[in-house]
């Protein structure tokens, strides 16, 4: 994993022009041909061989299927059409007031200041406010403006292929008797077919990247960090502050749908730090760079 890491990085840094011409579609038509695969695979041939298909639960299936699905693609597309560089601040707050100016830095490649916890991503050609990461999943960057899509888009990854996961076990499980479980026994007749044991093992796959994705994610998002600096704790304003800073007002209601308004705190130029003051448990929040 480590590897493939480190490959996609030298290579995005060797030619980021062609890295974002070939890396971008290829890896959004793989999360859409998965996507459908899994779901078309679950509703057509795994669920039914667990449920009637004229019954309740099999339609509550469908209702569970298109709301991940409906979420997973609208996470994503909002993710890569809402802006989150510097230029999507309005024209005033592009330029420090002359009390924040010691806490912006400036950007050699960008030549002008820039906020706090910005930087510039080489694939984007601009300065990210508070960026995390370029995901070429999403074919965006990640940071201020667009995190909350990103966390959705792939925790519905990481439901979607765990329901999944969980139906295709069931599923198989239903080929062996209690005496083959305890025995680890593999049964002589009425073996799972083979679609289903490799569609199982693709399953278990797919599942293992959007979770660790979503672990990481949620392990930076409790210290209000970023990748970039993962265990920074700087910006950490407790948890459910936190997460508001990155899901906005309506906080978890977000989870609904990404049609769901929800307005951050602010606008990703200024930060608030904690604190301990000496001889206080209270916590003192100060504007400050990175
Ligand atoms: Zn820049
Ligand atoms: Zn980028």
């Amino acid at each position: 994993m480590c590897l493939i890491w480190a490959c996609t990085k030298y290579l995005a840094r060797r030619n980021p022009k062609i890295f974002v011409r070939i890396s971008h579609p290829t890896a959004v038509l793989f999360v859409i041909v998965t996507t459908i695969f899994f779901v078309v695979l679950q509703m057509f041939y795994v669920v039914p061989q667990l449920f009637d298909v004229q019954g309740f639960m099999y339609k509550l299936g469908w209702l569970v299927a298109i709301f991940i699905t409906y979420n997973i693609f609208g996470n994503m597309l909002a993710c890569h059409i809402t802006s989150t560089s510097v230029e999507s601040l309005p024209k005033d707050r592009q330029i420090p007031e002359p009390e924040e100016e010691h806490q912006w830095h400036y950007c050699d490649v960008c030549e002008k200041l820039m906020p706090p916890r910005s930087w510039h991503c080489i694939l984007c050609k601009c300065c990210i406010l508070k960026r995390d990461r370029h995901c070429i999943f999403t074919a965006s960057c990640v940071g201020h403006n667009n995190q909350r899509y990103f966390f959705w888009f792939t925790l519905f990854m990481a439901l979607g292929t765990g329901v999944a996961l969980a139906t295709h076990i069931i599923a198989t499980l239903k080929y062996f008797s209690y005496s083959d479980l305890i025995f680890l026994n593999i049964p002589r007749d009425n073996l799972p077919p083979f679609w289903l044991v490799i569609t199982l093992i693709l399953n278990t796959y797919v599942f293992a990247a959007p979770v660790s994705s979503v672990l990481m994610q949620l392990s930076v998002l409790k210290n209000n960090g970023t990748l970039h600096k993962f265990y920074s704790d700087t910006y950490d304003l407790g948890l459910w502050e936190n997460f508001k800073l990155i899901l906005g007002g309506k906080g978890f209601w977000t989870f609904l749908s990404p049609t769901v308004k929800s307005p951050l705190p602010h606008d990703g130029a200024q930060w608030k730090i904690k604190r301990v003051q000496h001889h206080s448990p209270k916590l003192q929040f100060l504007r400050v760079s990175d």
